[in-house]
């Protein structure tokens, strides 16, 4: 009996100090971390913090790959489920990002004034409402590019809404939007620059939406049969509001701009995600 004891209690602190000393096996609880980040499926550009084209930005409810010498972000990535909808009012706050290395230019609310463009969000305003600070925080001026306003206020504003219903019937999603190209038309015409030369008027929009049904080790959920919107608009105050015309496929989209997509998902996975345009 005394022997019997006397083995448990060797066992059990062999066992306790196994799982202190090893606490890089348990691999599920990594996963779990990182579960609803905003960048779980993949840097799509390899952004860093040594390349100005490139600039890996961490807004804390968004990350993104900025532009300096653009001075507009390459895309923008985050998570969305129900816990980022809440009742925070609006915040209308665009501002300077005072973030950024002090040297570089700061793009201002007023650097879109009388220009013909919206100032478009990549992460919008009405994605983030669970507190003032998460709203404030998606208008700070690195989070927006030049964008034609039919196409912000009716195209993308009514996947927007698509999305967030979707949010509201138990999914969550995996959003990553982005720009490429050279010259947009606004209200005022065409334009490839404004601001006095400082910010670049991209050509195209896109984003790719990964949805799944609300859970955990998203990683691990996304399959084969996931379900994922990609599109790709002109940025064009002629573009129609039905965003349903402009879907596409990720590969064309990586084609487009070179980056590498879902790049954190299993090859398999991606080649069959990528390459299916979805029906709507
Ligand atoms: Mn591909
Ligand atoms: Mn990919």
């Amino acid at each position: 009996m005394r022997r019997t004891q006397a083995l448990a209690i060797v066992l059990a602190v062999a066992l306790f100090t196994i799982s202190f000393a090893k606490p890089e096996s348990r691999s599920e609880e990594k996963v779990n971390k990182l579960d609803n980040d905003n960048l779980l499926l993949g840097n799509p550009s390899s952004a860093n913090s040594s390349s100005i084209y490139n600039y890996f930005l961490d807004r804390k409810y968004y990350v993104m790959s900025y532009n300096a010498p653009k001075n507009i972000p390459n895309w923008v990535s985050w998570h969305l489920d129900a816990q980022d909808i809440g009742t925070a009012d609006r915040q209308n706050d665009f501002r300077s990002d005072s973030s950024l290395p002090s040297y570089w230019y700061k793009v201002s609310n007023a650097s879109y004034s009388g220009t013909g463009f919206d100032r478009g969000h990549n992460c919008p305003s009405a994605d983030r409402t669970n507190s003032i600070e998460a709203n404030s925080s998606t208008f700070l001026m690195t989070n927006m590019i030049p964008q034609a306003p039919n196409l912000n206020r009716r195209t993308w504003a009514n996947l927007e809404d698509y999305t967030r219903d979707l949010i509201r019937i138990g999914y969550e999603a995996y959003i990553v939007m982005g720009s490429y190209g050279n010259g947009g038309i606004g209200t005022n015409g065409y334009k490839t620059q404004i601001d006095h030369g400082r910010i670049r008027v991209p050509s195209n929009l896109w984003k790719v939406i990964v949805i799944i049904p609300h859970g955990n080790n998203d990683l691990k959920r996304i399959n084969a049969s996931t379900r994922v919107i990609a599109i790709n608009t002109p940025n064009s105050n002629g573009a129609s509001s039905n965003w349903r015309l402009y879907c596409t496929t990720v590969d064309a989209i990586e084609k487009a701009t070179g980056y590498d997509l879902l790049s954190n998902l299993p090859y398999d996975i991606q080649r069959v995600l990528e390459s299916r345009r979805d029906a709507n």
